[in-house]
């Protein structure tokens, strides 16, 4: 037998939240052998939003849970990140996979066909799903760790608990800061003909302040056609004097920014179709007891400039899973997880509160910066090669 062979047998194991993170963990917790709950706040877990991307770093978590392939047949492959500035039409973005020797490149896809690939494996594997439980805290007692839920309903006990609940957890540790500016999303089909880079993440920036993008996303679930996810940043503040202004603006708006994206544009036929998503920054903490350990958003969450969050909740499920598979004893459970992952999660914090303001502030010295001296620097290889490691999720990302 192995050393590593000897990990931890037969916990009782709750995990709260539906997202990526959670649904990853209890496919490779349930696969070990162990009793694995998935509790979740809707009557009905659903995922909300738009598109993301899958970097090469989550594909390789997707890759080890067989659904790799499910994954590509209903996603689109995006080989390049463009983003042209049209104050001064200098490119302020131009990453393209292939740059780094990196073999594969990002696969855009609609979180619907994410969450749908993920939850049929849950159900495929007959993992319990408790709905209608919204955690609120947690009791602890030697030997067990039991959630507690709005409504008075007290969970069983459990051995874990690995809270997936994303940004705005009740057990996150940790200050959160909303971020300045949000986005709105919707999701149309891919217009018939169109002058937009095909396999791309192209934006439109205005200085920071403004931001115009269109991703391909695979199959739109709404419609089963070829899909691409539509977004423009916005203040939070913002969007209600947006919403009521109503969708003839909106598209003026979105349009004057970038008049090629009109065949995108017009497929939204009112301000419902669209979704406001505001982003939060906050680094906590990886476990706060030895029963309690946190993956995903509820850990560490921020602006989604990079395109990493769901990657990360993917690869901390794999680093957890390892860690419980490696050791027998639980408090062995926090220095493994934290030795596979803090190094990489604080690496991707930082240098997500370095880029945002970059290309999401008020400011009109920082963007500049972005088109010349970044956009110069950029053609280097040695830059080019730290860029496109950096977005496709690899940068200090330690193997396991
Ligand atoms: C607009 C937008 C664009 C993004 N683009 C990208 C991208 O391109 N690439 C990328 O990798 N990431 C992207 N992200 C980030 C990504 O969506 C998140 O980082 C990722 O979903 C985190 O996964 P998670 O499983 O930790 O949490 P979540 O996906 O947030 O899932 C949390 C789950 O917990 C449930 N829940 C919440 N609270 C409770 C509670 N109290 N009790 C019980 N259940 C609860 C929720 O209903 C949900 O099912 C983007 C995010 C946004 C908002």
């Amino acid at each position: 037998m192995s050393f590593w062979t000897l990990g931890l047998v037969n916990q009782n194991i709750a995990i709260v939240g539906c997202g990526p993170g959670g649904l990853a963990s209890a496919l490779l917790l349930a696969r070990q052998g162990h009793h694995v709950t998935l509790f979740e706040r809707f009557s009905e877990p659903k995922p909300l939003g738009s598109g993301l991307l899958i970097q090469p770093s989550g594909q390789q978590i997707l890759q080890s849970l067989g659904l790799l392939e499910n994954i590509k047949q209903r996603s689109c492959p995006v080989h390049q990140l463009h983003g042209l500035s049209v104050s001064n039409n200098r490119r302020a973005l131009d990453m393209k996979y292939g740059h780094a020797r990196i073999p594969v490149s990002a696969l855009g896809i609609h979180r619907a066909s994410l969450f749908g690939v993920l939850m049929d494996a849950v159900q495929e594997m007959r993992i319990p799903i408790e709905t209608n439980r919204e955690l609120t805290g947690v009791t602890e007692k030697k030997a067990s760790i039991q959630p507690v839920f709005a409504t008075d309903i007290e969970g069983d006990q459990f051995d874990m608990l690995i809270d997936a609940s994303g940004a705005r957890s009740p057990l996150a540790t940790g200050r959160l800061r909303k971020l300045s500016y949000g986005a709105f999303w919707a999701t149309v089909d891919m217009p018939g003909s169109h002058e937009i880079m095909p396999n791309a993440l192209d934006q439109r920036y205005w200085h920071a302040s403004k931001m115009a993008g269109i991703m391909p996303v695979g199959t739109n679930p709404a419609t089963g056609n070829q899909g691409a996810a539509i977004f423009w940043s916005e203040k939070p503040e913002n969007a209600a004097g947006v919403i009521d202004a109503g969708i003839e603006r909106f598209r003026e708006h979105y349009c004057e920014l970038w008049p090629e994206a009109e065949p995108f544009v017009r497929q939204i036929g009112s301000m419902d179709e669209l979704t406001m998503a505001v982003y939060d920054h906050r680094t906590g903490q990886a476990q706060t007891s030895y029963r309690l350990y946190h993956v995903g958003d509820s850990w560490h969450c921020t602006s989604p400039q990079l395109g990493q969050g769901a990657n990360m909740a993917l690869i901390d499920a794999a680093a957890l899973a390892k860690a419980v598979e490696r050791t027998s004893s639980l408090k062995d459970v926090r220095k493994i997880y934290r030795r596979l992952r803090s190094f990489h999660i604080k690496l991707y914090q930082s240098l997500s509160v370095i880029f945002t303001p970059l290309y999401q502030s008020n400011s009109r010295a920082l963007p500049l910066i972005r088109d010349l001296v970044i956009h110069y620097f950029a053609r280097w290889p040695l830059v080019r090669n730290f860029i496109t490691h950096t977005v496709s999720g690899v940068l200090g990302f330690r193997r396991f």
